[in-house]
């Protein structure tokens, strides 16, 4: 399978072999097709399986052909002619020129807003001016607004933002044919629900709308079913299924001191190419990564309570490998791609077992092997069992010499209030509903 037999123009294809695509993911194989139709969808496969270009190819068909159809907008409003917005004076007395993007793209956060809108203009490289605009928190106002005046194809945004821009009457949105809400369920999850409806309201009818989404249960269902029409349901993999190119790991510490030494030890093994360490609180982060700096590590926190700007320049530091440890809660960390990122370690757990999913597939991206290592104090046990319960996936229990744990690890003797029924039925073994393939248990990796 390749992509230019899945109908995609040739300035795309183009596109996709200098990003070094060779062949569609299983995501994009199925979704792109079925977008290109017109159908509307409802899409969830794993966390780096390929979703981003599975909604912008489509998207970017939409924008080419827009091209064939509408006037070129003129590049510059012109001082002696504009009547009113949309219209400019061209050799033949006013025509109109589109306002406001034709493709809307939500995303949760900042940084998964703005990783969308370079693959835009990545895909879109051999689109001639083709225009990308982002509505994102933590941006001045002014600049944005230049973005969003002139004639747009593409605009990614943040809803809270986009609804602020909305309400002040800035932003026309009748154009919009083409509506992606990436991540609904973790947009649901961040409050996002009323700010979705109000856009959605602004858009026009006749559109066609895909959502992806890790789950349709619940309000994610309940969002497709007011949004979406006679809908088309996508499922690669669910997020059950074994990463298979991520090793999972779970320390036992007795307390935090072990668990601090568990984490150094970790740190300082030469396999860690890049480590991404997650705590459950913005304050944690700030006080590990000072104490790891301490310790000499090239590392920096990653949090929402940090200004754009310096989120920005962390995650360049990041990318540029300036940073070898980045110590960052669940929201900041949302939309962090980087393919050097060997071990993401659960220093803090998740408050909600989807995060577990989402934070591992931080690494093993793009064809790469990763290593996720949850360190657990006793009081976390509640936490790793509805986690293995949500993932069917025993997360197998490890050990490093000289730091063994004192205490027995928790499952080996479950009490009752220990938040979950000892027993058989405890890991998934068998098929459930809507949940994939089980996992094979005790199913032997190698090490690496
Ligand atoms: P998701 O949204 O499903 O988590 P992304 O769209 O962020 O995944 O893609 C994950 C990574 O895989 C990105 O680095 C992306 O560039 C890369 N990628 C996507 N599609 C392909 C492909 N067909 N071939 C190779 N790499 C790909
Ligand atoms: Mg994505």
């Amino acid at each position: 399978m390749s992509f230019d037999t899945l109908g995609l123009a040739e300035p795309l294809v183009r596109a996709l072999s200098v990003a070094g695509y060779t062949e569609p993911t299983s995501v994009q194989a199925e979704a792109i097709p079925a977008a290109m139709s017109g159908t509307d969808l409802m899409v969830s496969s794993r966390t780096g399986s390929g979703k981003t270009a599975s909604f912008m190819l489509p998207a970017l068909m939409r924008v080419l052909a827009l091209r064939e159809s509408e006037p070129k907008p003129a590049p510059m409003p012109r001082n002696d002619g504009p009547r009113g917005p949309g219209f400019e004076r061209g050799p033949r007395g006013p025509r109109f020129v589109p306002q406001g993007p034709s493709v809307l793209v939500l995303a949760p956060t900042r940084e998964l807003a703005l990783q969308v809108a370079k693959a835009a203009s990545d895909y879109g490289r051999y689109i001639p001016g083709l225009r990308v605009a982002t509505v994102v928190g933590g941006v001045p106002y002014g600049a944005q607004l230049r973005a969003l005046s002139g004639p747009l194809d593409i605009l990614i945004a943040t809803p809270g933002r986009l609804l602020d821009h909305l309400g002040a009457g800035k932003l026309p949105l009748g154009r919009v044919g083409f509506f992606v809400l990436d991540e609904a369920d973790r947009m649901l999850d961040m409050g996002f629900i009323d700010d979705i409806h109000a856009i959605a309201e602004a858009l026009p009818q006749q559109r066609q709308t895909v959502m992806f989404s890790a789950t349709f249960s619940g309000p994610a269902g309940r969002l497709a079913e007011e949004l979406l029409r006679e809908p088309r349901r996508i499922e690669v993999a669910s997020h059950t299924e074994t990463h298979a190119d991520i090793e999972q790991r779970l320390h036992w510490a007795d307390d935090l001191r072990h668990k601090n030494a568990l984490l150094d030890h970790i740190l300082t093994t030469r396999e860690v190419d890049q480590a991404l360490v997650f705590t459950s609180t913005q304050r944690d982060a700030e006080v590990l990564a000072t104490r790891l700096a301490e310790m000499g590590h090239q590392v920096d926190a990653l949090h929402g309570g940090m200004p754009q700007g310096r989120r920005n320049r962390v995650l360049d530091q990041l990318r540029n490998r300036r940073l070898r440890v980045l110590v960052a809660t669940d929201v900041a960390a949302r939309g962090i791609d980087v393919k050097t990122i060997s071990h993401v370690i659960n220093y803090g757990l998740p408050m909600k077992e989807e995060d577990y999913v989402h934070r591992i597939g931080r690494t093993g991206r793009a064809g790469r092997t990763g290593l996720a290592v949850t360190l657990a104090e006793r009081r976390d046990f509640g936490m790793v069992q509805r986690i293995q319960r949500f993932t069917t996936q025993r997360i197998p229990a490890a050990t490093i010499t000289g730091l063994e744990p004192r205490t027995p690890e928790p499952a080996a003797r479950p009490k009752p209030g220990f938040g979950a029924k000892p027993g058989p039925k405890r890991f998934g073994n068998g098929p459930k509903p809507g949940y994939g393939k089980p996992f094979a248990r005790g199913a032997a990796k190698p090490s690496r």
